[in-house]
């Protein structure tokens, strides 16, 4: 069955080894995962590709697994599935939270984390939480097989990634927690629903047993920069304090992070709220 969108036609893949040949051999062809961003560009008139790759219902990009040490989660799995996963509830419930606010119901039954993930949108609610949580992207060519590349890694510059134009991105892997970690998400919006993030934030502390002291931390945010960015400095600054004296350790991130004015926010008012989010949680940990 052949698919037309806008006049564009619609190469139809079955398998993902199909999806990757198609992927070689028509680089001009752009990937469909839910198509939530996908339309949203060819409405506005933001794209105009002359082929689209449609990746929806390719078994081998879907599932969402625990396997060994790590949740696995394929690129077709929606946010809904996400959020409904007694696998990710356990092993992941920061990014748990961050589906349940992307958009609202009908985008999250729709919207993919492998979308969410490639589009690449410095707001997108699931970036600083798979950044916090050192996530790991796995990427497929037909040429050369597969390869991981792991969050921090992934986003290069607005809009820009370590992908290759013959490259799919087939799984997310989120490894498990260990015992001491605590994780946390927030999305700052206008409202509940459908609202673009101001500032998100994702982060991870893992507190040492004995001692209540933290021996890793990831502070991630959104909507503060080009790029979903980490924010080393704060980091380093939570390393070695105890539990109910982390809060301080906040401050550090209005050295590192330079958020902009725009149509949703001022720079002032994201920095300041980056801030204070950091420290509540931080107090509660
Ligand atoms: C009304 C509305 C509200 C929204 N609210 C939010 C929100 O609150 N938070 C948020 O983060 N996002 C939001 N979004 C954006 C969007 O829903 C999400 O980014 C979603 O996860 C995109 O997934 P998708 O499957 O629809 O991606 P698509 O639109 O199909 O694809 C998005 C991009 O990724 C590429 N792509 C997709 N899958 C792959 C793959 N496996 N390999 C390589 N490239 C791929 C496509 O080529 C395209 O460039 C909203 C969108 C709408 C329309």
């Amino acid at each position: 069955m052949s698919l037309h969108i806008s006049a564009a036609p619609v190469l139809e893949p079955r398998t993902l080894a199909e999806a990757l040949d198609l992927r070689a051999s028509h680089p001009e062809a752009m990937p469909l995962a839910g198509g939530t961003d996908v339309m949203v560009y060819l409405e506005g008139g933001v794209i105009d590709p002359p082929r689209f790759l449609n990746l929806w219902g390719i078994a081998e990009l879907g599932g969402l697994s625990r396997t060994g040490d790590a949740l696995r989660i394929g690129a077709l799995v929606t946010h809904t599935d996400v959020v409904r996963s007694p696998d990710a509830q356990a092993l992941a419930p920061a990014l748990v939270e961050a589906c349940r606010t992307v958009g609202a119901v009908q985008i999250q039954n729709r919207g993919t984390i492998g979308g969410n993930v490639v589009n690449a949108s410095p707001a997108g609610d699931t970036l600083p939480v798979l950044l916090a949580l050192d996530a790991e992207f796995e990427l497929h060519s037909a040429a050369r097989g597969q390869r991981r590349v792991p969050a921090a890694q992934f986003w290069q510059g607005y809009r820009r990634m370590d992908l290759a134009p013959d490259e799919l991105l087939v799984a997310v892997h989120v490894p498990a927690p260990s015992p001491g970690d605590r994780t946390f998400f927030r999305k700052v919006g206008t409202r509940q629903a459908q609202s673009i993030s101001k500032v998100v934030l994702g982060a991870r502390v893992r507190l040492d047993a004995a001692t209540g002291t933290v021996t890793e931390a990831r502070i991630a945010y959104g909507s503060v920069a080009a790029t979903p960015v980490r924010c080393p400095a704060t980091e380093a600054a939570l390393i070695g304090r105890r539990r109910g004296d982390l809060a301080a350790a906040a401050d550090t991130v209005a050295t590192e992070i330079r958020p902009i004015d725009d149509v949703r926010s001022t720079a002032e008012y994201r920095l300041a709220v980056a801030v204070r989010v950091l420290r509540g949680w931080l107090a509660a940990v």
